[in-house]
């Protein structure tokens, strides 16, 4: 189960997630039960997930490998282990090489950091759902409202061994308000939401490429992870997938006062 995944070094943290399930369970649901397939996903995001040292993204490195969330300042968590591997493995499908993601609600840049090694991987071999500029834009697309929040996740990604992509421009974190999403470099094949929505936000929905999916935390009280995916023909579908508890997506007032 989630909260018995905890290691003593991030290697023991994400072998221990591979052990309980975390990873092959979701990705076998989501892949219809494909077992060679599912297995192969979860070794996918295994091995992206051992390249982010989450003692890099943290405040308190003595709690880096346990799996839970941990306060980050300013109102925000970096959430826990688990969910972002719940979080990689449904939007997996949805990242091929070369494709282009949103993070909204970037916090530590931890989960930035797993999906750029996804969509870096070799053995994703999906073809990109974007246009053909893909490669001279950013991959990973950050936007986080709290602009100490934004200096301090490329400050952890510098220290995760990202600098160069970062220079390079395949890394972008940015401060701004996520729920207007980032236009420049949209549409996005995988946008993920990393804080609960009161409603879907309708920019998000017009920033989704056609064949993408948003992963959504969606509520104020009662809240649910929502799937958000467009067809080729622009259209939406919006499926329920689990109960979760996210810090609001809000304004910045709001959330240093709740
Ligand atoms: N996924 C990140 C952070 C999760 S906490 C991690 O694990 O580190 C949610 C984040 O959403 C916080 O950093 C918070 O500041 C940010 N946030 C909340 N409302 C936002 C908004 N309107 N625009 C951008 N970021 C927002």
């Amino acid at each position: 189960m989630a909260w018995t995944s905890s290691g003593s070094s991030n290697a023991e943290l994400i072998d221990n997630m591979l052990r309980n399930g975390i990873l092959g369970k979701v990705v076998g649901d989501v892949v219809d039960g494909n077992k060679s397939e599912a297995e192969c996903a979860s070794d996918r995001i295994a091995r992206a997930m051992k390249k982010v040292d989450r003692a890099n993204y943290v405040r308190d490195k003595r709690d880096a490998y346990e799996d839970s969330p941990q306060t980050i300042g300013h109102g925000a968590t970096i959430s826990a282990p688990h969910m972002h591997a719940y979080a990689a493995s449904h939007l997996l499908p949805y990242l091929p090489p070369g494709g282009r993601v949103l993070d909204v609600g970037s916090g530590s840049g931890y989960l930035s950091a797993v999906l750029y090694h996804l969509i870096e991987d070799p053995h994703g071999h999906k073809p990109s759902l974007s246009d053909s500029d893909a490669k001279s834009k950013p991959l990973i697309i950050g936007i986080e409202h709290v602009s100490e929040l934004t200096d301090w996740s490329i400050s952890n990604l510098k220290h995760d061994g990202l600098g160069e992509a970062l220079e390079k421009g395949q890394i972008e974190m940015v401060t701004g308000d996520g729920r207007l999403g980032y236009p420049p470099n949209a549409p996005y094949d995988a946008i993920h939401v990393g804080a609960a929505a009161p409603e879907l936000p309708q920019a998000l929905v017009d920033q989704l490429a056609p064949g993408g999916r948003m992963f959504i935390p969606i509520g104020t009280y009662k809240q649910n992870i929502y799937h958000i995916d467009k067809d080729e023909s622009g259209k939406i579908t919006q499926t329920e997938v689990m109960g979760v508890r996210y810090v609001p997506l809000t304004d910045r007032k709001s959330q240093e006062e709740h």
